[in-house]
């Protein structure tokens, strides 16, 4: 159950429009309608261009101004299949990740390679990748900023056949460490059995689910107020969730 939709940008019918948009989209491209709703008045370009964890940071950022902060996230524990359930405090979520403004290092055997943290765009661009791997392949060769081999400058496009895998992985390793949001891992110990099961946080999703019961939920009041006092539907999104609740009540009392 969705607590009151707190203080935002963005008013009831304009998320319930944003949900009608996500609807009809595929599962992956919800993340740029939400991370639209979280930054009112940033184009298409500044969003694609931002790194990935300040997208997700942007994302937990709309969810706490709409559903408060605290988020509760369930797990199945990989050994003994038990259904965990806790509370998770979005404030220690993306916040207070400083990320670098200077390009990364990575020096490796006879490579040094500087990059960039990936890109929404980068992201996106790496998703069509048939394997990990080449996902990983594609991401290190766009955010590359200069390699050199023994002291020898080696140009972006002669990277694939030439960066060993090992170098590669300790690139994205380095990413993931100086952008730690960009991919919220947590680890959740079984109250059953004690094993540690780790579980990925997906932003995007979490915050459509909610959306979508919170939307579903509204259209039911109204409904249910439109059909006891003959009000529009914008005149019932005008209406504060407070208001809107007592009317439900005095619509129940009758
Ligand atoms: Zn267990």
């Amino acid at each position: 159950m969705n607590g009151p939709i707190g203080a935002s940008a963005a008013g009831p019918a304009e998320l319930l429009a944003v949900w009608e948009t996500g609807l009809a989209q595929h599962p992956s491209d919800r993340s740029m309608l939400l991370h639209r709703a979280a930054r009112p008045g940033a184009g298409t370009d500044e969003l694609l261009s931002v790194p990935v964890g300040q997208r997700e940071a942007d994302l937990l950022a709309l969810r706490r101004a709409l559903f408060g902060e605290r988020m509760q996230v369930r797990v199945e524990c990989g050994a003994c299949g038990e259904e965990m359930e806790f509370d998770l405090d979005t404030r220690v979520l993306g916040a207070g990740a400083e990320l670098p403004r200077e390009p990364l290092r990575v020096t490796e055997g006879e490579w040094v390679v500087e990059f960039r943290l990936p890109t929404v765009a980068d992201l996106t661009a790496a998703a069509t990748a048939s394997d990990p791997a080449q996902a990983r392949g594609l991401l290190v060769r766009a955010c590359t900023v200069r390699a050199l081999r023994h002291g020898e400058p080696v140009g972006a496009d002669a990277l694939p056949g030439l960066l060993p895998e090992r170098v590669e992985r300790r690139i994205a390793e380095a990413a993931a460490e100086a952008d730690p949001t960009a991919d919220v891992r947590l680890t959740v110990a079984c109250p059953e059995c004690g094993d540690a099961t780790p579980a990925e946080l997906d932003i995007t999703s979490y915050l459509w689910t909610e959306l979508d019961t919170w939307a579903r939920d509204l259209m039911l009041d109204v409904h249910l107020l439109a059909t006891a006092y003959g009000w529009s539907e914008p005149e019932i999104l005008a209406l504060s969730p407070l208001r809107r609740r007592y009317y439900l009540e005095l619509c129940a009392d009758v």
